[in-house]
């Protein structure tokens, strides 16, 4: 068999900007590409509603790539063994694939690496994941860093490479068909949400440039508003890469000046995920063990009936619960409620912050081995770069600040719906003829909060503060 080059895609389902592709596709040499899905011990499997993503994602590069000649495999087992396996069968003589930074990804790829090498095979891997890559950021002292202000003023600086222009192609072929076996039962409404894949990527890109970037700074805490790029399922799974991003916003600022600032602002969000991707490589495991130790000797609560009346957007705390079913209902919530259903399972209610994590990592289109564990420990308080413990979000003030109106709540909790502004964030306070009027039966239609807020709320000082 001739000479071949296998490409392992993994959280790069791209054909633009994708280093390892492109250096595959400059041999003269049949290319062809694996997902594996991956159940090597001590790789995080992947959640169910990330599952539903991939496939769709495959399904769309999977043509993508027979365009260029790349025949795609899709294969579920331990990667260790199968892409030495495919090797043989393909008869390839380099293997390539873009990085990962989680340890234990890490160990296992470098493991990998130096198994090819001894068997002949050429071995390499690229960055296609982020802007800069962790060992390229250091402070002056050359420690990791542990606070985003001075990271982001650093990588600000940096020169970010431009993203690969020219793919070539060798001659097309028709696309295999790809096996997947079956969705998690709750794919529908994800679907019906969302369109995977790298062209829906940059168009989303495009419109949200030339349409919501000038109103993100203002509007980008609002959940009612469409007011939010979304590019995160497309970041989490590499259907778009960081560089693509980082040039569009600097060309259109070159472009419009007037743009600067809000461009500035979507491009530090861009930078919070660059900065979990550095904390996931240079700490112990993120998504297991708390940042700062001491957090891992609480008394969490064990509550497991609390944790299911938050899972499925029943604790009767309407901002919170919207959150939760919207999240159930599409694989995604908007920013500022994850950080309001975080802040009630692990501060009002107590409940360990890796119990939530866990549920968004198996619910979530986006769920990212950085971005996840990272944000919970920032919102649990055990973070690097952490809100001070004392600093517990108000749901109800939140609500009304940020959901002035209640529109969101209305959208996704419909028991609310005809409840005055006033109550919509604290039905439990309005008098019984308005609850009445509202159709609303608190205990019947809709819950009774499942906590009190102030009282749990001091719990978790006096917790915290222990
Ligand atoms: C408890 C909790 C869990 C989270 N879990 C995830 C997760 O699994 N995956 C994920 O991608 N994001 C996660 N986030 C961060 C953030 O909520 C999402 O990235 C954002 O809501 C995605 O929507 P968007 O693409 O429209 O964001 P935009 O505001 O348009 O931001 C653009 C991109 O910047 C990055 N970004 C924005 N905000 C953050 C942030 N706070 N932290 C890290 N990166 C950010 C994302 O890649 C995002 O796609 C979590 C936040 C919290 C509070």
């Amino acid at each position: 068999m001739a000479s071949s080059t296998l490409v392992w895609l993994r959280n790069d389902l791209r054909i633009a900007d994708n280093p390892a592709l492109a250096a595959a596709l400059k041999h003269d040499a049949p290319v062809h590409a694996v997902y594996v899905l991956e159940t090597d011990r001590g790789l995080r499997p992947l959640g169910g509603a990330a599952k539903v993503w991939l496939h769709e994602s495959l399904k769309g590069l999977n043509g993508d790539l027979a365009e260029r000649g790349v025949r795609l495999s899709y294969r579920e087992g331990d990667s260790a063994t199968l892409i030495p396996e495919l090797v043989r069968e393909t008869g390839a003589e380099r293997v390539y694939w873009n990085r990962r930074y989680d340890p234990a990804g890490r160990a296992h790829d470098a493991a990998l690496k130096s198994a090819l090498k001894s068997d002949g095979i050429e071995a390499e891997s690229f960055n296609a994941a982020l802007l800069v890559e962790p060992w390229d950021i250091a402070t002056k002292q050359g420690t990791p860093y542990g606070v985003f202000t001075p990271f982001w003023n650093a990588l600000r600086d940096k020169p970010i490479a431009e993203p690969i222009g020219r793919i070539e192609k060798h001659e097309a072929i028709s696309p295999p068909a790809l096996d997947f076996g079956e969705a998690p039962f709750w794919a529908e409404g994800i679907l019906a949400h969302w369109t995977a894949g790298e062209s829906r990527a940059k168009n989303m890109l495009a419109d949200f440039l030339d349409d919501l970037l000038a109103d993100y700074p203002k509007d980008r805490d609002v959940p009612r508003k469409d007011a939010t790029s979304r590019m995160s399922p497309h970041l989490r799974f590499g259907e778009i890469g960081p560089r693509q991003i980082w040039h569009a916003v600097r060309h259109l600022i070159d472009a419009n000046p007037a743009m600067a600032s809000a461009g500035g602002k979507f491009l530090s969000e861009v930078a919070w995920r660059e900065f979990s991707y550095h904390l996931l490589y240079h700490r112990d495991d993120i998504a297991r063990h708390s940042m700062q130790e001491r957090f891992d000797t609480i008394d969490w609560r064990k509550d497991t009936r609390a944790l299911h009346a938050w899972q499925k957007g029943q604790t009767g705390i309407p901002v919170v619960d919207a959150g939760m079913r919207q999240l159930w209902r599409t694989g995604w919530m908007h920013n500022r409620v994850r950080m309001l259903t975080a802040s009630l399972l692990t501060k009002n209610l107590l409940i360990d912050w890796r119990k939530g994590e866990q549920w968004f990592w198996d619910t979530l289109v986006d769920a990212d081995p950085a971005n996840n564990p990272a944000s919970w420990q920032w919102v649990a308080g055990s973070g690097a770069d952490a809100a001070p413990y004392f600093r517990i979000f108000n749901p109800v003030t939140q609500g009304e600040k940020f959901d002035p109106g209640g529109a969101y709540v209305r959208k996704w909790v419909p028991e609310l719906k005809d409840m005055p502004d006033k109550w919509v964030h604290k039905p439990w306070e309005a008098d019984a003829g308005t609850l009445d009027k509202a159709g609303l039966k608190l205990g019947e239609t809709y819950p009774e909060p499942i906590v009190d807020l102030k009282a749990s709320r001091a719990r978790a000082l006096d917790t915290l503060k222990r």
